[in-house]
Parts: C-alpha cells; structure tokens; sequence
C-alpha cells in the first residue's frame, strides 16, 4: 500500500494512471447508497466518485482517491471547490491507528488588519479581491499525499485533467448555480468568456469542457506547489487578487485584494491535533480551530450526553447553547479554552439550562473556566451568527485497508469570488467573508495577518471500540455543524439506518431567534415543537452530507444525498467480498 513497502506495485500503477483504459460499454451511474468491499465513495458528483474507485482499484489509497476526486470537483464542481480554494481533512489511519487532520484553510494576507471589512457592505465583500484568502487546497493535498499517500501530485491530477479536457454534462445544479451569478460573472472578462459562453449559462445536457483548467492541473502537477506557493501561477493570482478584470462599462465596486507574494510562499497546510469526545459508547473526531466544526458537533453532543433523553427540542436546544459558545471562544486565536469547552463539567452546566421550553433568545454563552455549576449564570453576550450560505462540498473515503478520510473542500461562496484567473480556467475563493466585518472589539474571529477565518466545516469520523465506524461531513456555512449533528443523532440516538439519516428532513438552530427548517421536517415537527416555545423559518434545503459507515469489518456503506443538490453518488471498489 505504501511506496516504501511495495515499490513495483508504485510504479504499476502510476503508469497504469497514467494511461487509463477506455470506459466500460456500461457506464456507472449517480446512486446514492452503495455497499461493498475493498474501498467505498460518496462525493456529490458521480465524475469524482469515479475518479475516487479508479485510484482505489488501481491500488492507491484513500487519500490518493481523495485527492484525486477533489481535484475532479474542482472542475465538476467548480463552484464549490477547487484549487484556489481551501478545505479540511480529517484522516484516519489504520496502520498507524491515530486520527489526523490537515488544516489547508486560506489564509489573510499579512496586510490584513482587525478593520480590513469594517463598513463594508458583506455583498460587495463577496465579490471582491479583498475576500480572496490565500489559497490552501494545492498545499493540503500536497502534504496529504507526501504524509499519507501513495501517488504523486501529477498523478493524483490526471483524472482531474481528462475530466477538465473531455468535459462534462451540464446538469440542472450546475445550470442554476451559474445561472444565479450570472450577474456578477458577467461583470468579469475572464468569468464570463468561462462561465457564460454566448452571453448565457451552459445548457442543461451540453458537454462543458475547461482546457484552461486541464492545462493549469497539468503545469501544477510537472512544475509541483511551488508554481502557486511564489511562482509564476501565484503571480498571476496575485495580479488578479490587485487588479480584477472588470468587463469594460462594468459599474460593480470591486475592491482589491491585499496579498503579496510573499504571502503565497509564506503559506503552509497545518497537521493538527484532532477534536476528540466520546458519545454514548464512541468516539467521536473532528476538526480543531481554525474550525469551529469539531469543537461546536463535540461541544452538543455532550451536552446531549448530559441529559436523561434526547428527541428533536434537546437537540435545537443544545445546539442553540453550543452556537453561543463557538461565537464567544472560538476563532483562529491562541487560548481557544478547548478542553474546558468539551469538559463533561462544562456540558452539565450547560445542559442544565435546558428545560422542557425552547430557552430565550438569544442564549448567553457560558464560562468554560475549569470551576462548574449546573445551572451556573451564563458568562457573557450573544454574538449573531453571520450569514452563510448553501455552498462547499464534501466527500469520505475508505480503502480496502481501512484507512478513513473525510474531506470537505470550499471556495466559500457558491462561485467565490466570481473572478477566474485570466487564462488559468479557476475560480478564486472569497474564504474571508468568513471573517467577523465588525467592529466587534474582542471577537475571536475578527480579521488580522496571517489568521484564518474561522470555519463551520465539521469532517468528521467516529469510532467503536477503537475501529472507525461512520465518516460524515457536509457543505452548507454554519449549516454544516447541524447537519452532521442530526445525523449523528438520526443513526445514533433514533435508530435510522445511515440513509435514512442523511435523506430525513434538516432543523437547524445556530442560537438565531427563528430555527430554520425544511418543509418536510416542518410538516412533521412544527406543531410539536411551537407548542414548546420553538419558531420556525422555511429552508427548501439545507447541507449536501456524504458519509459511510462499515457494516462489517471489510463491508462498506456509502451513502450520498437522494435528492438534495440533484443527489450525490456513492459507490464502491466491489459489491461482492
Ligand atoms: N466558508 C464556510 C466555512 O468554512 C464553508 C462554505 C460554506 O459551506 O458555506 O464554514
């Protein structure tokens, strides 16, 4: 499985990559559960999915056909991920048996002060070169490969590269999502020659190809990081970041960026110490500061451990409280009180809060100060949750090995920036909107030089008496943390199965005044629920989750979205042991 042990098997199949056979005259097709052996998938999008078997066939690993098949949604997904962007890895590994997690997050400027977005508009921050962070992704996958893989960069891309060179079909997703940024795509030259070819969004069943991107993929993978991280691809994303190519006549206020070069070298992709809480009779991994996603799923859930029985009110009810405290504590800041936050001290006092009514809003945050009282006064003031949106992607993997990866990959908002690097076929990132705007004198998510904006993205992985049992991660903001929290709950708490858990109707309570919603779980649940105090808004859909779960030792389920976001794929390497 590794280069140092099986070196022929290496060099098979990196020529073997390299030179893929033609498709099968039966094509896989998009499903959204899958069970089998020998390594297993579940991306939004059936092109990287397959992306993901191929390698694992070929006998890479998971995080080689992780790699591979972000780098695939890069170009299928291009909204959402790709190689200006930055993400999370939460990995485990079986031959070292430890969880680790690679913390590609961009990165402000070293010119980025507290006030950067201060009085600015959050819609003009969108779309702006001042949003762009330094990218994480090529340096994420980079130290994934070279830590825990087994292919190279050049190989891991060149299933990234045929899709990109062949294209893809334009499905109703991809169609609508352009079709909503048409107006600021086409305010610049190089999205819309891209995006918007003949003035209009590609049509649904057209075949959509991206040279540009094929060729940037290609020249990444010969020239290595180093082309962006201070080379001649990092130049041009800074002269794009400074200087916009505004369509002539445009009227948008499109504001420059503040990175340098410099900042591009400076860049480094981060191992660090995962989350870690145990729940019921697991454990359950998640993803550190700079994300909030770890410590905000942990934080709940042993809130939820704290009280007699748990159905839909203690679920939005201490989701509300562990809101309180990720606005209060948790940024990319030294200090953050991460042990005490996910004390069984810190839960009981907090879940001693929770009656049988939804409690006032907002909920105050708590002291994780190490000295507990059940029903202690709360420590400070609600800080409100910023507006995020419906965007990202996330897919896990499991080898034939049994190595674990769950992987969630953004470029912020559904489009990023909108601006494309002229002649490069990407789309840069607008990762830190994610910072507070301000003014907000002692929030922890404020920005400044070189700190990441904090995140909502929760990878997460849980274990059963040692061994990994369930991998789950989604897209969708500040969604995210719910979405893996209800489904969590749904398998672990209310009996579904990992499918009826992913496709059941979302709530999500972020401590706002009114718990969002989809129709379906307001049709069920309202009623009920108003009658203890809750409020409701509709959401038509909320989070896009993958996830897996081993139903044996070497048995795999794949599970992927019926129906949100078109549905997701999941597949496995074989469906017989
Ligand atoms: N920027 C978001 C975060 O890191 C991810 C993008 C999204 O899903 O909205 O939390």
């Amino acid at each position: 499985m590794r280069r140092v042990i099986f070196p022929a098997a290496a060099a098979v199949l990196a020529v073997s990559l390299l030179h893929a056979p033609p498709a099968s005259a039966d094509p896989p097709r998009k499903a959204p559960v899958a069970e089998g052996y020998g390594g297993a998938v579940a991306t939004v999008d059936l092109e990287a999915s397959k992306a993901a078997i191929a390698v694992l066939k070929r006998g890479g690993n998971a995080v080689d056909a992780a790699v591979a098949a972000g780098a695939v949604l890069g170009v299928t997904e291009p909204y959402s991920a790709g190689l200006a962007g930055g993400g999370f890895m939460v990995y485990y590994d079986a031959r070292k048996r430890k969880v680790f997690t690679i913390d590609g997050r961009e990165t402000a400027p070293k010119a980025m002060g507290p006030t950067a977005f201060e009085g600015i508009p959050f819609e003009e921050g969108v779309t702006s070169g001042l949003s762009a962070g330094v990218p994480g992704t090529v340096a994420n996958w980079d130290v994934a490969l070279s830590r825990f893989g087994t292919l190279s960069l050049r190989q891991a891309l060149q299933p990234a590269i045929e899709v990109a060179s062949r294209g893809f079909v334009v499905d109703q997703t991809f169609h609508d999502q352009t079709a909503a940024n048409a107006d600021r795509f086409k305010d610049f030259t190089s999205t819309a020659k891209l995006y918007l070819p003949n003035g209009a969004p590609p049509r649904v069943g057209s075949v959509f190809r991206n040279p540009e991107l094929a060729a940037t993929y290609r020249e990444l993978g010969r020239r290595g990081p180093e082309w962006l991280y201070g080379g001649q691809l990092g130049k041009e994303v800074v002269a794009t970041v400074k200087r916009p190519p505004l369509t002539a006549g445009s009227t948008r206020n499109v504001r420059p960026g503040l990175m340098e070069l410099s900042d591009l070298r400076d860049y480094r992709a981060l191992l660090r110490e995962p989350t870690k809480v145990s729940y019921k009779n697991l454990d359950v991994y998640g993803m550190a500061p700079p994300s909030s996603g770890g410590s905000t799923v942990s934080e709940a859930l042993n809130i939820m451990e704290a009280l007699p029985e748990v159905g839909l009110h203690e679920y939005l009810e201490a989701s509300r409280l562990a809101y309180a405290d990720r606005g209060q504590y948790v940024g990319d800041i030294p200090g953050v009180p991460l042990d005490e936050l996910l004390s069984d001290g810190f839960a009981k006092e907090r879940a001693c809060l929770i009656g049988d009514r939804a409690m006032p809003h907002p909920a105050a945050p708590g002291s994780p100060d190490g000295s507990y009282r059940p029903c202690a006064e709360p420590g400070g003031t609600a800080t409100p949750v910023a507006k995020e949106g419906p965007e990202t992607t996330h897919l896990v993997v499991a080898d034939r090995w049994g190595n674990v990866i769950a992987y969630n990959l953004t470029i912020e908002s559904t489009g990023g920036n909108g601006i494309v690097v002229p002649g490069r076929g990407v789309l840069l990132n607008n990762e830190l909107t994610d910072f507070t705007f301000g003014p907000a004198p002692g929030d922890p998510n404020l920005p400044g030089p070189g700190k990441r904006p904090r995140s909502s993205m929760a990878p997460t992985l849980v274990f059963e008496k040692g061994r990994p049992v369930l991998a789950v991660g989604s897209p969708g903001g500040s969604t995210i943390i719910t979405t893996v929290l209800q489904i969590l709950l749904n398998r672990y708490e209310w009996g579904m199965s990992l499918p009826e858990a992913l496709a059941a109707p979302r709530a999500t309570q972020r401590n706002t005044a009114q718990t969002q919603a989809e129709p379906g779980f307001l049709d069920k649940y309202q009623a009920e629920l108003e009658a203890k105090g809750h409020s409701f808004a509709s959401n038509p859909e909320i989070g896009a989750a993958t996830a897996l779960e081993f139903l044996s030792r070497d048995r795999v389920q794949a599970v992927a979205e019926p129906t949100r976001r078109g549905g997701g794929s999941a597949m496995v390497v074989s469906s017989r042991g």
